[in-house]
């Protein structure tokens, strides 16, 4: 594993690897998983995958400031380079870790790039954390113009995300596949996330209503309206005062856009928001 913290060395060995590996062989791949450090089985699972898919795998860890809509929520973020390295160190592979100051990435300019991710930009999520994906667009069109990875690997368990890192590869024409990656889950069906870390084994153990509400509108999905899905969701929400739904919706996978209808050709699945506590937690499911 090697670790760099500015960008300048990092891109230099990233195109001496390139160069090297195509004069001998000619079919070099590299990966890259961003995530925003605090590591778990679920970033580990996109790691693995990467590792197993590529010649050169980078990680970076970098809790990017202009994908908060919430000063607090940035400032509590959990951080823990240490344990992080020391995950990352059990991967054999021609591994590199990138740990980027905020100056090196943004310079004096702490600002996002406007997007227009049409209609993906204007449910849940973007609706609900104003200039979320702006941020997050903003940070990872810097990071594919230093790092120029063949793949980069990205959660379901961020699935709106996902769609919009598909939308912004396109609208920036960067060369990049974009790999998503199944949701891994707590014992108790809680997605992982760095956020977990702060809830305490009460709501931890609480928090699973998430989890299992996804399931049962999975399992009711077929014969059930929308409608009757939407209020009986509201419902086993308004039974557990320490989970406060933020949003309930069940959308087109593809376009997400929230649907009250089902219409026999579409994908769609459920998504959730919710604060257990202070802690903001998101999961979502496919559901035919
Ligand atoms: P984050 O550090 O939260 O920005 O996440 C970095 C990457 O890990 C994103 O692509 C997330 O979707 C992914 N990720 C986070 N939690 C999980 C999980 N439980 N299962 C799979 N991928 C995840």
């Amino acid at each position: 594993m090697v670790l760099f913290t500015e960008k300048d060395p990092l891109k230099k060995v990233l195109s001496d690897k390139r160069n090297k590996s195509l004069n001998v062989a000619g079919n070099y791949k590299l990966g890259f998983v961003p995530t925003m450090g605090a590591l778990h089985n679920g970033h580990l699972s996109l790691v693995q995958k990467a590792v197993a898919e590529n010649d050169t795998v980078v990680v970076s860890i970098f809790v990017n400031p202009t994908q908060f809509n919430n000063t607090a929520d940035l400032k509590k973020y959990p951080r823990n380079l240490e344990k992080d390295l020391a995950l990352l160190e059990g991967f054999q592979k021609d591994l590199i870790v990138f740990i980027p100051e905020v100056a090196d990435l943004y310079g004096q300019n702490i600002i996002s790039n406007s997007y227009d991710f049409g209609s993906l930009e204007n449910e849940m999520e973007g609706k609900h954390r104003t200039g979320h994906f702006d941020g997050v667009g903003t940070v990872l069109s810097k990071f594919f113009q230093i790092i120029n990875p063949d793949r980069a690997y990205f959660g379901e368990k961020d699935f709106q995300q996902l769609q919009i890192v598909k939308k912004l590869v396109s609208i920036e024409n960067f060369p990049t596949e974009i790999v998503g990656c199944p949701i891994l889950r707590e014992e108790n069906g809680l997605a992982m996330s760095s956020r977990n870390q702060r809830l305490s084994d009460k709501q931890f153990k609480n928090a699973s209503i998430i989890y299992k509400t996804l399931m049962e509108v999975r399992e009711k999905f077929e014969k059930t309206s929308i409608d009757q899905l939407n209020q009986m969701v509201a419902e086993r929400f308004l039974q557990n005062p320490d989970i406060k739904l933020e949003y309930f919706e069940i959308a087109n996978e593809n376009t997400l856009k929230t649907t009250t209808h089902k219409n026999g050709t579409v994908n769609y699945r459920a998504f959730i928001a919710a604060y257990v506590g202070e802690v903001r937690l998101i999961d979502n499911m496919p559901l035919n």
